[in-house]
């Protein structure tokens, strides 16, 4: 007798694809699609577990009503050249202007280092903000980037770190696009239980007042303290290139499991994805009517 194979077909049923237009922001999803990446293990620029995740991300993506687009390049490394790539979604507004919330997605090339907090946090709160953005009309474009090559291959340095964002802030001034961003907003770190962001100093004060002045109107202000210092992060050669960027990182976290194998999803809460999804998601409209 003979058997046949079974033909299982697997759709593959991603977070927009189940969701009508308009859903506000939840932080237990975007804690459930960081846990979906750190899955697929250590994920350094140039490995094929982050060539496994970029497949994730663009397949998160492709039902969410944007355009979606790569930005590949070489990444000039202490160990050689490697290969990377900045993913971009766009969502189309009206105005000729731009807004884009950015984040990384790899993690930094330790043993045994799955970066939840540090590279899974940035990437789950991105692609849970593309499932809130799904279908609301928009004024100015929304881009939301997931920058490649943020960790250091080595040590930080002005040359060994932020490959990705000083690749598109390059990229951005040379087409014109710098020109049209009102502001961008870089998260980075942002899944620890105890959510509090670090008040970053080279940020644009105007841009830092407004995400922190609404964080208090709705009754945050426990995670947006009044005092920090400087953080170089992926948001330095938009500041370098004359954009109005800011930086929203929760450095405290870093006391204790920062770039260790501790950073793992047990130490992550839905708490700053909620917070800043919702925050955001207030900013977003009020930088729209900005002329
Ligand atoms: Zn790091």
């Amino acid at each position: 007798m003979h058997r046949f194979p079974v033909l299982v077909l697997i759709v593959a049923a991603t977070a927009c694809a189940q969701t009508s237009p308009g859903r506000n922001f939840s932080g237990a999803e975007a804690l459930v699609l960081t846990g979906k990446a750190v899955a697929f293990g250590p994920r350094p620029s140039g490995s094929p577990a982050i060539a496994k995740l970029r497949a994730f991300i663009r397949q998160q993506l492709a039902s969410c009503g944007c355009e979606v687009s790569a930005d590949s390049f070489t990444g000039r490394t202490p160990d050689g050249p490697v290969p990377m790539e900045n993913i971009i979604a766009k969502f189309p507004g009206k105005s000729g202007r731009a807004i884009a919330i950015t984040g990384h997605y790899d993690t930094k090339k330790l043993p045994n280092f799955v970066g939840a907090n540090d590279g899974g946090s940035s990437t789950g709160f991105l692609l849970e903000m593309a499932v809130a953005l799904k279908g609301r009309p928009r004024v100015d474009d929304i881009y939301l980037v997931f920058f490649d090559g943020e960790e250091a291959v080595h040590d930080w340095s002005d040359t060994d770190s932020l490959y990705g964002s000083r690749h598109l802030a390059a990229k951005w001034t040379a087409d014109g696009t710098i020109r049209r961003l009102k502001a961008l907003i870089n998260v980075d770190m942002i899944g620890d239980k105890i959510f509090r962001l670090a008040w970053e100093t080279n940020s644009a004060p105007s841009l830092r007042n407004l995400v922190w002045d609404t964080g208090d109107a709705m009754g945050y202000s426990a995670a947006f303290p009044r005092q920090g210092g400087p953080i170089e992060d992926d948001h330095m050669p938009f500041i370098n290139a004359g954009v109005r960027a800011l930086d929203l990182i929760d450095f405290e976290s870093a006391n204790s499991f920062w770039h260790t194998p501790e950073d793992a999803m047990d130490k992550l809460g839905e708490q700053g994805f909620d917070v800043l999804g919702l925050v955001l998601l207030k900013v977003i409209p009020e930088l729209e009517r900005e002329k």
